[in-house]
């Protein structure tokens, strides 16, 4: 017989049944886990952090509200860009890949030149398809 209260670790609410159960059900279970792993994680930590870098340095980048700026991509190494690493990705219409740090991202030009650009949403790529 087990009189001893036990609660649910991830929602705290009182759990019937056998002794040793953690977690009233798998919803429970998962969300723990899933919660734990990914907050405990170094690695993803790691990862958010070079995608903030990146979206700052982007951010630097188109200063007063500047919607396009063209630079060589050098200069987003010299500034401590990492490439490996981004949110997501956007093609126009013209087959161009954008490459995105959260709002702000990149696409790359001839010549070594890239045109780093900020996310406008649904007005933007209106923009884009009247060129
Ligand atoms: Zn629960």
């Amino acid at each position: 017989m087990d009189s001893d209260k036990k609660q649910c670790v991830y929602c705290g609410k009182s759990i019937l049944g056998r002794i040793d159960k953690k977690f009233c059900d798998d919803y429970c279970r998962n969300s723990y886990n899933n919660q734990r792993r990914i907050g405990d994680s170094a690695e993803v930590k790691n990862i958010i952090g070079y995608l903030k870098i990146n979206r700052n340095i982007l951010e630097s980048i188109l200063v007063d509200g500047i919607e396009k700026v063209k630079i060589p991509k050098e200069r987003l190494q010299q500034l401590g860009y990492h490439f490996k690493y981004h949110t997501h990705t956007y093609i126009n219409w013209k087959g161009n890949v954008y490459t995105y740090s959260f709002e702000y991202g990149y696409v790359e030009m001839e010549g070594g030149w890239v045109l780093v650009v900020r996310d406008l949403g649904d007005s933007y790529l209106k923009g884009e398809k009247r060129e």
